[in-house]
């Protein structure tokens, strides 16, 4: 494909969607050719603040000219841009995805659906670290979610070393993102009654190796995941609690930082220095892990990790476009040439 730039389409222009135009924007191997929005809400304005075209969600006219009669310019619907595009970023609300699917493989561009989809409705899964070989030039995948995206970062290298890994975890849940202010509980801890729950097993659906479990509960914060986690390591591992630190500071989009020494104890705190540092949105695209909240004790490893919800997929998306389409087939290249691009706008 050599200098050929991708063109990107992004169906559903929301919290995730937007993310990931800006992320595809800033890289020089692809562009954004449109974005979508079912209406013409504030929304809109961003993505004409952004210079990308506004097609509307769906085919029919009359929705189609009500972008019109709100004052934007909408170049027209979904067919239309799936036209112009080679692959689509599909960022619509969990569970729509097969009705669009059967609309991406009619148009015959390739796809890229999110996490609150199911893998059997996409038949793949990608994250960077664990799959991208596997899903080179296939026709669409799904990068899996917020979660299972945090839990691969740290638990595939440790697998890599250790040859086998077993896993349990508890998912302590953000009740919403910030912007769903709908939503809740405001003042309950909420379980999730279905047991195991499906967050720990989605990793197999990366790297099937991982034997994994989790129980999860939604807590009322808006601001990132916690994970706290327990992994059995076989015998004759090899590894002391430094050098798995040293393992997960050499293995990309992980942060690791120390508690007591910055103060940076809470998830508050690690939004706060993601502010801080001029991350856009406040984002952290990386995984947190407290340095002083990591043990390995004999076989078992104990931690804590905390996952940014709303961005840690957003560079998983680039590198996958980059697998799906073809053009680059070492993850850890193509990860560094999206990061080093995002660091522009992210003021790394
Ligand atoms: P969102 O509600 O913020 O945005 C979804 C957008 O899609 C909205 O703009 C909506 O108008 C639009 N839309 C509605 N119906 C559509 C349709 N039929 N076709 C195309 N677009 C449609 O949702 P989100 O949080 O961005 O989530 C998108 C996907 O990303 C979901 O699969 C979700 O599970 C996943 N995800 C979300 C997060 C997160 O924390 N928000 C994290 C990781 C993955």
């Amino acid at each position: 494909m050599g200098t050929m730039t991708i063109k990107v389409a992004i169906n559903g222009y929301g919290t995730i969607g937007k993310r990931v135009a800006d992320a595809v924007d800033a890289q020089d191997d692809m562009e954004i050719v449109g974005v979508t929005k079912t209406r013409p809400a504030f929304g809109c304005d961003l993505a004409v603040r952004k210079g990308y075209p506004i097609y509307c969600t769906f085919d029919d006219e009359s929705r189609i000219k009500a972008f019109a009669d709100a004052g934007y310019t909408c170049h027209g619907g979904l067919s239309d841009l799936l036209k112009v595009a080679d692959i689509v970023v599909d960022c619509s609300p969990g569970k729509v995805g097969a009705s669009n699917k059967a609309t991406y493989v009619e148009a015959g561009v390739k796809w890229i659906f999110q996490g609150g989809e199911k893998h059997e409705m996409t038949g793949n899964s990608y994250t960077s670290s664990a799959n991208h070989v596997q899903n080179l030039n296939v026709q669409g995948t799904r990068v899996v979610s917020c979660n299972t995206t945090g839990l691969s970062r740290t638990l595939v290298p440790l697998y890599e070393h250790c040859g086998e890994l077993s896993v349990e975890c508890t998912m302590i849940r953000r009740a919403a993102d910030p912007g769903d202010s709908s939503k809740g509980p405001i003042n309950a801890i909420k379980p999730v009654l279905k047991v195991p729950s499906h967050h720990g097993p989605d990793v197999m659906t990366v790297k099937p190796e991982i034997k994994i479990n989790s129980m999860a509960v939604a807590v009322p914060t808006t601001i990132m995941h916690v994970h706290v986690i327990t992994a059995t390591l076989p015998e004759g591992h090899g590894l002391t609690t430094e050098s798995i630190l040293e393992m997960w500071a050499s293995h990309p989009r992980l942060i690791i930082m120390n508690g007591a020494e910055t103060g940076i104890t809470t998830t508050a705190e690690v939004m706060e220095f993601s502010r801080d540092i001029g991350r856009k949105w406040g984002d952290l695209h990386e995984i947190f892990v407290w340095e002083d909240g990591v043990k390995l004790e004999g076989n078992t490893l104990y931690y804590f990790q905390a996952i940014h919800q709303e961005s840690d997929v957003i560079p998983e998306n680039v590198d996958a476009i980059r697998a799906l389409m073809g053009v680059e087939e070492d993850w850890r290249v193509s990860v560094n040439k999206t990061d080093s691009a995002i660091s522009k706008y992210n003021n790394l």
